[in-house]
C-alpha cells in the first residue's frame, strides 16, 4: 500500500502527516560536518548521503512533509537550492515527489532574567530561500554568529530586544511562523533552567504573534492542558531529530487537515488549529519528567553510585532541596507545569481541561521491537528486518499508530509473538518506564505494567537513612 501519495481532488480536504522540526548534519549532535571545511568534496558527498538515508527512513515512517532544519545556514541552503525542486509555492521535493519539505530552522534567543540568562529555542518556518537570505542579513546587523552555527544564538540583553528581533524576522513576510520549541524542556520557554510563567515574560509584545507551540518530547496535550495560556494555541508535535535514525526521525509528528498542499496552506492550518491529532512520545520517557537527582552526579561526593531521589510534584521537598546532597533539585516538567498553571491563576488538576488537540501516545516502533527482543542496539540488523516487516503490513509506521489496538492485533498475526505482544501492549497503554525520566536521564521502557507518575516518592540513600528521615520531618 502506498501511503505517501497525497491525492488532492479539488475542494476535498486531506489529512497530511507533518514533522516540522528537524536538523541538518550541520547542527552538531551526531555529526558536525561543518567542522572540516577543507574537505569540501567529501563533505558534499556525506551531506547528500545523509539526506538520502533520511529520506529513505521518512518513507517508512509515513510522514509526508518535513522541515529541512537549519535552512538559513549557508552551506545547507546551497545544498537545498541545488538539490530540491519547488513543487508548489514553498514546498520542495528531492528526486521523486514522495516526501515534501518546507524551509525551517531553529534559533536560540537569550535574555537576562535577574542574574541569569534564559535561553529559549524557537522554530521558524520560512516561505522561500530569499527570506532565508534576508534573515541572514538581519543576523549580520545583530552580530549573530551564523557562519559557524547552524542553530545560531541571538543574544539579547532584554525581553524588549527579544521582542524587537522576533518582530523584525516576522516582518520579513506575513507567512513566517515562529513556534516556541519543546516548551517544557530546560531549553524551552517554560522550562526549569530559569523559571518564567508566561510567553510574554520572555517574548514581550511579540508573544501576540505566536499561534502555536511545540509540545516536545517531555510534554503532551494532556499535560499542557494545565496551562490556561495555551488553551487557544495550536499544539504541534515534531521530532527535533538531529540524526537520520529510526528512533529519532518522526518520533513525534502531527496530522494536519488541509485543502491543498502549499506553504501558505500549511501555515493557515497551523494558525487556525486544523490539527487532527498529534502523535506523542510518552512524556514520562523524556529526560526531565520528574524532579530529582540521579546517581553519581558530576561533583564528587554529591551522590554515590546508588544514591538518587525522584519526586512527583506533591512529594517535592520544601525549597526544592535534595535530601541527599542538600543542593537544589533538577526541577521536572511535571512540577513546572503545575507551577505555571497556578501562576496563571488556574486551579486545574491533570485531566480537568481536555485540549482540543486529540493525540495518540506512541513509542518509536524500533524501540518497541528492541524491547520485545530484549536487545538495546538501534542498529541491530535483526530488529531492523522486523521493523521493515511490520511496516510492510501497515504501509507505514504512522499507519500502525493510527489504527486501533484490536485491528493492529489482527493484522500482526504473522509476526513473531513476542513482537506482536509488545506492540499490542503499547497500543493498549499497558507500559511504563522504569525508572521514569528525571534529571537528564531517559526513562527505560517496560512493557506489560503501568505506574502512576503522580505518586512517586523515592529516596535511595541507605547510608544516611536517619538523617533523611529527620530532614523530611522538618520540611
Ligand atoms: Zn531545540
Ligand atoms: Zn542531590
Amino acid at each position: 500500500m502506498d501511503s505517501l501519495k497525497i491525492d488532492f481532488t479539488l475542494g476535498t480536504s486531506m489529512e497530511i502527516n507533518v514533522d516540522l522540526h528537524a536538523h541538518s548534519g550541520y547542527a552538531g549532535g551526531t555529526m558536525s560536518l561543518a567542522k572540516s571545511p577543507e574537505n569540501v568534496e567529501k563533505n558534499a558527498l556525506s551531506v547528500k548521503k545523509r539526506f538520502e538515508k533520511a529520506e529513505e527512513l521518512m518513507k517508512l515512517k509515513g510522514v509526508h512533509l518535513f522541515g529541512t532544519g537549519d535552512c538559513q545556514f549557508l552551506e545547507w541552503q546551497n545544498f537545498l537550492e541545488k538539490e530540491l525542486t519547488e513543487s508548489e509555492d514553498g514546498i520542495y521535493y528531492y528526486n521523486n515527489n514522495e516526501i515534501q519539505y518546507l524551509l525551517q530552522t531553529e534559533l536560540i534567543f537569550t535574555a537576562k532574567k535577574g542574574k541569569r540568562s534564559k535561553q529559549v529555542h524557537t522554530i521558524f518556518l520560512l516561505p522561500n530561500h530569499t527570506i532565508s537570505s534576508e534573515m541572514r542579513d538581519l543576523f549580520d546587523k545583530w552580530n549573530v554568529n551564523h557562519e559557524k552555527m547552524a542553530r545560531p544564538f541571538l543574544v539579547c540583553e532584554t525581553v524588549e530586544t527579544v521582542s524587537e528581533r522576533v518582530n523584525a524576522i516576522l516582518d520579513l513576510d506575513p507567512y513566517i511562523e515562529a513556534i516556541p520549541a519543546h516548551v517544557m524542556t530546560p531549553q524551552g520557554v517554560f522550562g526549569s533552567s530559569v523559571r518564567i510563567n508566561s510567553l510574554k515574560e520572555f517574548f514581550g509584545d511579540s508573544a501576540e504573534r505566536i499561534h502555536a507551540v511545540e509540545t516536545g518530547l517531555s510534554a503532551d496535550p494532556y499535560i499542557l492542558g494545565l496551562i490556561p495560556e495555551l488553551d487557544n494555541k495550536t499544539l504541534l508535535s515534531n521530532s527535533d531529530a538531529h540524526s537520520p535514525a529510526l528512533n529519532r526521525m518522526a518520533r513525534e509528528f502531527t496530522t494536519l487537515k488541509i485543502n491543498r498542499i502549499n506553504y501558505k496552506a500549511i501555515i493557515e492550518a497551523i494558525r487556525s488549529n486544523k490539527v487532527v491529532r498529534t502523535f506523542e512520545f510518552p512524556p514520562q520517557e523524556g529526560r526531565y519528567f520528574l524532579t530529582g537527582h540521579r546517581p553519581s552526579r558530576k561533583k564528587p561526593g554529591l551522590h554515590e553510585d546508588d544514591e538518587y531521589c525522584m519526586f512527583s510534584p506533591k512529594y517535592v521537598p520544601k525549597g526544592d532541596i535534595c535530601p541527599i546532597c542538600n543542593k537544589e533539585l533538577t526541577i521536572g516538567v511535571l512540577q513546572r507545569v503545575f507551577e505555571i498553571s497556578r501562576a496563571q491563576g488556574s486551579e486545574r488538576e491533570l485531566g480537568d481541561f481536555v485540549s482540543s488537540s486529540p493525540f495518540v501516545q506512541m513509542v518509536p516502533l524500533i524501540e518497541v521491537i528492541l524491547a520485545g527482543l530484549n536487545i538495546s542496539t538501534v542498529s541491530s540488523k535483526r530488529a531492523n528486518k522486523i521493523y521493515r516487516e511490520v511496516v510492510a503490513i501497515f504501509g507505514s509506521e504512522a499507519n500502525l499508530w493510527s489504527t486501533t489496538a484490536q485491528k493492529a492485533e489482527e493484522q500482526l498475526d504473522g509476526v513473531k509473538p513476542e513482537i506482536k505482544e509488545a506492540i499490542v501492549e503499547i497500543k493498549k497503554g499497558n507500559f511504563t518506564f522504569k525508572p521514569l525520566g528525571y534529571d537528564g536521564t531517559y526513562g527505560s521502557l517496560t512493557i506489560g505494567e503501568t505506574s502512576d507518575f503522580m505518586d512517586i516518592n523515592l529516596i535511595n540513600h541507605t547510608s544516611k537513612k536517619g538523617a533523611i528521615d529527620q530532614f523530611l520531618s522538618e520540611t
